[in-house]
């Protein structure tokens, strides 16, 4: 028999987590806080419950999926929440996960903190690519790894419960980078007579072939020296950054997505590090207590 389960939140994501659980048979008891939104769901099968304090009763295993961990606090606040298995999927904080594991733990719950990295149409479908990072009680994650994997793969990134938001939001900060390099270089092509669409292909085939540079970039972090393998060095990276700027300068495009980037990597180079390669910049960035 599938493990019996609540849901908080049918929103967007919540609504697919809801429904990828109920093909798989389990039975779903959701509740949302605008009853509307989770009224196609009774249809499909979902136990509407009329308040969180109902809904968490109903079901050892109780799902969150919210806005932020503020709404969180707000839905679960004056329920039961002893004996429960708390599973967070809202994407939050490191610092709001560590937070939320203690305060469900003194209310005698076991916490897991997740996150979702994909999108809502990749819920339930089999190698979409999306899947969903989890951490904090191991006990919990185990004896529920099953019924975890129904919406997504689930990849378990340690007991620390603070663990889940930080890998989640480090991805997330890599991809903030990339879409803003996206952005500039379709802004580039656009005063041209260049068709968008012919020029995706090429980019999202360079993108995917510098991606492996990441494990570069781990080589040199783990082992401290940024001078290790380095195929484009720091002192070339700046000389050819002149020319990315006078393209955006002919191109009549705002090179305010790539200067931030580009700053650093001068104020490195500045420092003496011209035959490092670009992962040194790593030591700019950690900010000390005294902010100096
Ligand atoms: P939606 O905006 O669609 O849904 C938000 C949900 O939070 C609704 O159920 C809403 O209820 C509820 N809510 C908001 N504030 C409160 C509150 N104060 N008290 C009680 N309930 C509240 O967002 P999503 O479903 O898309 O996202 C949910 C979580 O999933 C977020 O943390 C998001 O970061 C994460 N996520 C979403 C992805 C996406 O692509 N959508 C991808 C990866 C993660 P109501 O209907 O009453 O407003």
């Amino acid at each position: 028999p599938r493990t019996p389960l609540t849901l908080l939140g049918t929103g967007a994501m919540g609504t697919a987590l809801a429904r990828a659980w109920l093909a798989a048979g389990h039975e779903v008891t959701i509740w949302n806080r605008t009853p509307a939104r989770a009224e196609a769901l009774a249809a499909e099968g979902a136990v509407v419950a009329r308040s969180a304090a109902e809904a968490v009763a109903a079901n050892r295993l109780v799902i969150v999926c919210l806005l932020d961990d503020a709404s969180v606090g707000d839905a679960l606040d004056g329920t039961a929440l002893a004996g429960r298995d708390l599973v967070n999927l809202t994407t939050g904080t490191p610092g709001e996960g560590r937070t939320r594991a203690a305060w469900a733990e003194a209310r005698g719950a076991r916490f897991l903190d997740a996150g979702i990295m994909a999108v809502p149409p990749m819920i339930g479908v089999p190698d979409s690519g999306g899947y969903v990072l989890y951490s904090g009680s191991p006990e919990l994650f185990e004896e529920h790894r099953d019924t975890l994997a129904v919406p997504a793969g689930p990849r378990y990134v340690g007991a620390d419960p603070g663990f889940a938001a930080l890998y989640d939001v480090a991805l997330l900060s890599a991809m903030s980078g990339m879409f803003a390099g996206i952005t500039h270089a379709f802004a580039l092509i656009r005063p041209d007579d260049i068709t968008p669409k012919d020029f995706a292909p090429l980019l999202a085939d360079w993108l995917t072939a510098m991606a492996p540079a990441v494990h570069q970039s781990a080589d040199q972090i783990q082992s401290g020296d940024y001078t290790r393998n380095v195929v484009s060095n720091l002192a070339m990276q700046v000389a050819g950054n002149a020319t990315l700027l006078r393209t955006a300068g002919e191109q009549r495009v705002s090179p305010e997505l790539l200067t931030p980037y580009m700053k650093l990597m001068e104020r490195r180079l500045a420092q003496g590090h011209g035959e490092e390669d670009g992962t040194g910049m790593i030591e700019l960035l950690a900010l000390r207590a005294n902010n100096d």
